[in-house]
């Protein structure tokens, strides 16, 4: 009841909710604590989650924040939220997210942008808190839910709780089903928590991961209970700090709690390593090929016929396509879809789909050659505090520099995590991203808990 009170009077500012579904969540509620006075229940019951808007729940709309999927009530759960539920978790209501996924803002989102609870001390203006998972992160950071489900492609967890002072975790690849997901890249995209504490990630995420025979990507390995990998030190880690992640134009105050991060890590017993990733260069440019190529051939299931928006007057099946796919697509989307038609079109495949392929491989191979040396990785989330909304939103090509220090883990399939870390000039928050090995969250919650 707390946080429905909390959602009633806080979210016409910050427009994290689409849907609210309090009666669902009230009842959800008893049921948990019936469950509980009986003296049984799962390892989250009781506590009161946010959905992003891309995980699909039977009864409850859910658009992706787009007007392509309008009205598109699932007949089917996720299982992600499954696992949720079967756990005791209770579910407040859908949130805010850019259409489809595509975005570090929150900006593209049909049902507007969301604003960031937080305010530099230096400007009134309101702040994004990223995105994809905008609605997620603002409505942890703004006490609308104690904890959100979010989805990262290429930063859609880690970006949104740098720029809100909250935790996210991106898994290793395969481990969450991506089963009632709305897809954005499917090569890329995966489940993940964004929390208040880095131990609420730990909990949260073991609930999320599960083998999934629905999902041919799914991992068939077992989700370990990482709070036991929580306050164990860094002593005798060897952590690497990669050289190209030093990045042009780098504010120095992101330099500054990089060597921050280095310190502490230092102070407590890890060996510092320097290390080369020499392909990083290309991670976001190679990103942003494979990224729209899998949408445009994902998203070309809306074609207005088996659900979502349909044109209401089309001359030919042709036209009913255009037109239904004209009116329910955002301009992002659309720009989306076009780069991925283009790089995959009979002309242009070789040259630009399929090298960045290559370079992804290079990517992957780059990280592959020094885990002999270093037990993880310590890079900035993000190269900026969080902006003011509409500032990024003319110039595509700068709001995509948003992802530089995101993308390789998605491209390399790795875990990743964002810690609060600090706060800039201004007194927003800003997040250190610790990079793990294949299946190793462990040492990434471990080196996490360190740094919180
Ligand atoms: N900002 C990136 C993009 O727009 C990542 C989005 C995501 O991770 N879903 O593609």
């Amino acid at each position: 009841k707390a946080f429905v009170a909390n959602i009633d009077a806080a979210n016409p500012r910050l427009n994290a909710y689409v849907v609210q579904t309090t009666d669902k969540a009230l009842e959800m509620a008893r049921a948990s604590d019936a469950r509980l006075a009986k003296g049984e229940g799962g390892a989250l019951e009781g506590a009161p989650l946010g959905i992003k808007d891309l995980f699909c729940t039977d009864g409850v709309q859910t658009t992706a924040g787009s007007n392509m999927l309008k009205g598109f009530v699932p007949p089917y759960e996720s299982t992600v939220s499954t696992n949720l539920w079967r756990d005791g978790a209770v579910m407040l209501g859908k949130l805010n997210m850019d259409e489809f996924a595509m975005g570090s803002s929150n900006e593209t989102s049909a049902y507007g942008p969301v604003v960031n609870p937080w305010k530099s001390k230096t400007s009134n203006a309101d702040l994004t808190p990223g995105g994809s998972s905008g609605g997620s992160a603002s409505a942890v950071a703004g006490d609308l839910c104690l904890a959100a489900t979010a989805s990262d492609t290429g930063g859609s967890i880690r970006q949104p709780a740098a720029f809100t002072g909250t935790v996210g975790i991106k898994p290793t690849y395969g481990r969450a089903s991506r089963f009632g997901m709305v897809a954005f890249a499917s090569s890329l995209d995966q489940a993940g928590p964004i929390t208040k504490t880095v131990e609420d990630a730990a909990i949260l995420l073991r609930s999320m991961c599960s083998f999934d025979p629905k999902d041919s990507t799914s991992l068939d390995v077992d989700t370990p209970d990482w709070t036991q990998s929580l306050h164990k030190g860094v002593k005798g880690l060897r952590i690497g700090v990669p050289k190209e992640y030093v990045v042009d134009g780098m504010p120095a105050e992101i330099q500054a709690l990089w060597d921050k991060g280095v310190q502490w890590l230092k102070d407590g017993g890890a060996e510092i390593v320097e290390i080369s990733l020499p392909h990083t260069k290309y991670a976001l440019p190679a990103y942003y090929i494979i990224a729209p190529a899998e949408a445009s051939s994902n998203l070309a299931r809306y074609d207005g016929m088996r659900f979502g928006h349909r044109a209401a007057e089309a001359k030919s099946l042709t036209d009913l396509y255009e037109t239904s796919r004209a009116e329910g697509f955002g301009n992002e989307v659309k720009r989306r879809l076009t780069i991925g038609a283009y790089v995959l079109s009979a002309g242009f495949y070789d040259a630009y789909y399929v090298r960045a392929l290559k370079v992804r491989r290079r990517i992957a191979e780059d990280f592959d050659k020094v885990w002999g040396q270093v037990d993880a990785i310590l890079t900035p989330s993000t190269p900026s505090a969080a902006f003011a909304l509409g500032d990024k939103q003319v110039d595509p090509l700068t709001m995509y520099l948003n992802d530089v220090f995101t993308v390789t883990a998605n491209l390399a399939g790795l875990p990743g995590i964002s810690v609060p870390a600090g706060v800039d000039s201004g007194g927003l928050p800003l997040g250190l991203q610790v990079i793990g090995k294949a299946l190793d969250e462990a040492t990434v919650f471990q080196v996490a808990s360190a740094l919180e």
